[in-house]
């Protein structure tokens, strides 16, 4: 196969704070991220193929004159200049990034690789959004970052977790080779509004099963764990992690390390809701990892962060948030 990508360049005004574009900024934690950035002042460019972001998560930054957003795939080349780069873009939740694996691997790749050349071409801080998927289904727990993982290489899950597993190795060869600044956040699941009520993840399906009066669906006997994390609370950790006082070069834990099964979590929803919706019981998905919970130490000790938002309360604004999508202005739900 031919690998060769032709380099488009997209021409911006300068300004007087810094230029940072985000890469997967229509999605999920990238429009709240833009959010955050542009509040702080900062001039932000938003890049993004729409193949899971909404163009609604960004409506309401369209009246910042120092935000922009650019319909392109990271897949292929692109230049302009920029102070810091935010690598967000990749579908997130397995069904998503299971529809298309290649084009997953390849954003997780090529995508990497085009933002690092881009990053060290401008001396470009950038940070990569790597996952908690780095580390499978562990034997180790809670995991630290010296944890290595214990990882498929040939299953549904491998797209995502060995193309997050090679970003972080483009991002420190980079960093070794061309002295490019790098920030490395390994995400544990996050969760709150703006997610997609088709995104498939645990969180959202509950949530949207529950308003809806359908089953829900819990994979498994439902013992497996997990931790999650409030958007937030994730997002003032990004922030920090890639602030000139912080200058970690390797990975690091950003997550909640509360824990729960997946069975309390439905159950916790059911409560919240109060809804009539049954707990069903489904096929577990290949590879579908055990346990996960971060050891936060070093986030806590480095970047004097931890999550302050409890499962509570960011359920309470999530299922706000869903309401407002499944309703339509006539008062019915939306299929
Ligand atoms: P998301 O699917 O909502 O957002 C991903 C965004 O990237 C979307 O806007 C999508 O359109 C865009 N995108 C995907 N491929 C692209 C490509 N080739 N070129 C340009 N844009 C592309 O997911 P999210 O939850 O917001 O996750 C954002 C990032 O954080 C992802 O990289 C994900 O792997 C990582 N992450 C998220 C979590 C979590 O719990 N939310 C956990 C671990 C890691
Ligand atoms: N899960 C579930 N029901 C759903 C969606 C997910 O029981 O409708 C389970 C899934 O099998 C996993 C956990 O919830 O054990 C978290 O899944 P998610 O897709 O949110 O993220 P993952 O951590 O697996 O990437």
């Amino acid at each position: 196969m031919n690998i060769a990508f032709k380099s488009t360049t997209l021409s911006l005004e300068n300004t007087e704070r810094r230029t940072i574009l985000v890469a997967g900024g229509a999605g999920f934690l990238g429009s709240h991220l833009c959010d955050h950035l542009l509040h702080a002042g900062h001039k932000v460019i938003c890049v993004d193929n729409f193949s899971t972001g909404r163009m609604e998560n960004l409506w309401h930054l369209l009246r910042f004159d120092t935000f922009s957003f650019i319909r392109h795939d990271i897949i292929s080349s692109f230049d302009v200049p920029v102070d810091e780069i935010y690598n967000l873009a990749c579908p997130a939740s397995p069904p998503h990034y299971q529809a298309d694996p290649i084009h997953t691997m390849k954003t997780c790749v090529f995508g990497s690789l085009n933002l690092l050349e881009l990053a060290a071409r401008h001396q470009a801080r950038i940070f990569q959004a790597s996952t908690s998927e780095v580390y499978g289904d562990p034997q180790v727990h809670p995991q630290p970052e010296s944890y290595w993982g214990n990882v498929n290489s040939f299953g549904p899950r491998s797209c995502y977790d060995e193309g997050k597993r090679s970003a972080e190795t483009l991002f420190r060869d980079f960093h070794v080779r061309y002295g490019v600044d790098i920030r490395i956040a390994r995400i544990f699941n996050t969760y709150g509004p703006r997610m997609r009520p088709d995104d498939g993840r645990v969180v959202s399906n509950f949530i949207v099963q529950a308003l809806k009066g359908q089953d829900i669906t819990v994979y498994g006997d439902g013992s497996q764990t997990r931790s999650f994390c409030y958007v937030d609370d994730l997002i003032k950790g990004f922030v920090r992690l890639m602030g000139d006082q912080s200058a970690i070069h390797t990975p690091v834990n950003l997550g909640n390390p509360v824990e729960f099964t997946v069975r309390e979590l439905a159950e916790q929803i059911v409560t919240m809701t109060g809804s009539s919706s049954k707990i069903v019981y489904k096929t577990l998905p290949i590879d579908d990892p055990r346990q996960r919970r971060p050891d936060i130490t070093v986030a806590k000790r480095e970047l004097g962060w931890e999550p302050s938002v409890a499962l509570t309360d960011g359920l309470k604004s999530t299922v706000s948030y869903f309401e407002r999508q499944l309703v339509r202005p006539s008062g019915e739900l939306v299929e």
